[in-house]
């Protein structure tokens, strides 16, 4: 309970549960919970007093041992093609970044789920720090309340992807209570499962439990072959072969109407030859799914090279002749390096985001 806790609490570290055993403790009515839920998420409140439900009393004991920590010190750069790169810092100091990509009527949240990567892609910038930390669920869903605050009142957020800094099933129970709090219509933010992509770069014996999440799941296949993955995404690969990830694949129990996302970066005369693409249509034969190429992005210190646009187009023609759907990814935000694989370093020129106390919800 409170007084035995020396720092006082983050209300947003409290998932439902903890939160309405506190409650029942200071023997409120259950609801109470739900309401305090509401505050936090829907009308994104950063103090208590805002609270306007409960009544004074229970106001100024929850704020005399309880807070609202948001993140504090928030940068922003824009790209001159509309994307722009939060950076948000954690309390223990370390930096996360957020990438908002606007497209026609969709604005997409790209986010973090861990400080670096648990995983070695050799293409992938994030994977060169190394993990430093996991991200704990609030700091998940901060990325969506913040970045919702600085948008204007009519605009939202209608996308969210997990393909920022991390591997979302090497951390995969803050994950799922983020996508809990993101998802949840009665008190949570409300998005639709439907509107959640989860990326991962192969955790094969984890995928399964992404169907419970009721979110669509992404594969980062990257490459033809086991050997050619092998070499590409060392750690993934070694513990998860190929054929292991294929077989979780074909063994995932997709929602009517949805199918598999593969994603697949391609990297100049490593990965994009005719005959690449001919052991994809093999190797994804009878799998219900789309294809996203990601031609990729460059960084300093990387060997491997963007192809050709004709390359990357041919390589589609080929794929489409063996009746998949394959679609090439727009490379949004290169310049402020918050292109996929590019989150990991500090951009310039940041601009620091004023704290905005917008509600709705009254
Ligand atoms: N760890 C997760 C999510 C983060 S990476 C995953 O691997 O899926 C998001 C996507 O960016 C992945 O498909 C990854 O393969 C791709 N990617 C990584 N580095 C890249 C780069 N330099 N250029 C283009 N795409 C890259």
């Amino acid at each position: 309970m409170f007084h035995t806790v020396q720092k006082p609490i983050n209300l947003l570290d409290l998932d439902l549960p903890r939160l309405s055993a506190l409650v029942s403790e200071l023997g409120w009515p259950p609801f109470r919970a739900q309401q305090i839920l509401r505050w936090l998420y829907q009308s994104r409140v950063r103090t208590i007093q805002r609270m306007t439900n409960l009544s004074l009393h229970e106001r100024s004991y929850l704020e005399s041992n309880a807070v609202i920590r948001r993140f504090q010190d928030i940068q922003s750069c824009s790209a001159t093609d509309g994307t722009q790169k939060f950076l948000f810092r954690l309390d223990d100091g370390n930096m996360i970044e957020s990438m908002l990509i606007p497209d026609g009527q969709r604005l997409t949240l790209c986010l973090s789920t861990q400080v670096g990567c648990t995983l070695d892609c050799t293409f992938c910038l994030t994977g060169q720090m190394g993990l430093q930390t996991n991200l704990k669920a609030h700091e998940i869903v901060d990325q969506v309340l913040s970045v919702q605050d600085t948008l204007h009142l009519e605009q939202h957020l209608t996308s969210l992807v997990f393909m920022g800094m991390g591997e979302p099933l090497a951390n995969v129970e803050a994950v799922a209570e983020a996508i809990t709090r993101l998802t949840n219509t009665q008190w949570g933010m409300g998005f639709s499962p439907k509107r959640i992509t989860l990326s991962t770069a192969g955790l094969a014996t984890r995928i399964h439990d992404v169907a419970a999440l009721g979110v669509n799941l992404a594969i980062s296949l990257n490459a033809s072959t086991n050997e050619q993955r092998d070499v590409l995404m060392p750690m993934v690969n070694r513990l998860h072969p190929l054929p292991a990830l294929l077989s979780a694949c074909r063994a995932y129990p997709l929602r009517p109407g949805r199918r598999l996302t593969f994603e697949y970066v391609m990297l100049g005369d490593v990965n994009d030859s005719a005959l690449d693409a001919k052991r994809l249509i093999q190797l994804l034969k009878g799998i219900h799914c789309k294809i996203n190429l990601i031609p990729f992005n460059e960084f300093t210190s990387n060997a491997f090279r963007r192809p050709t646009d004709t390359r990357v187009n041919q390589f589609q023609s080929i794929l489409r002749q063996g009746n998949l759907d394959v679609f090439i990814r727009k490379s949004r935000g290169r310049e402020i390096l918050g292109a996929c694989g590019q989150l990991g370093v500090l951009p310039s020129p940041l601009v620091s985001i004023q704290q905005q106390h917008t509600t709705s919800i009254t």
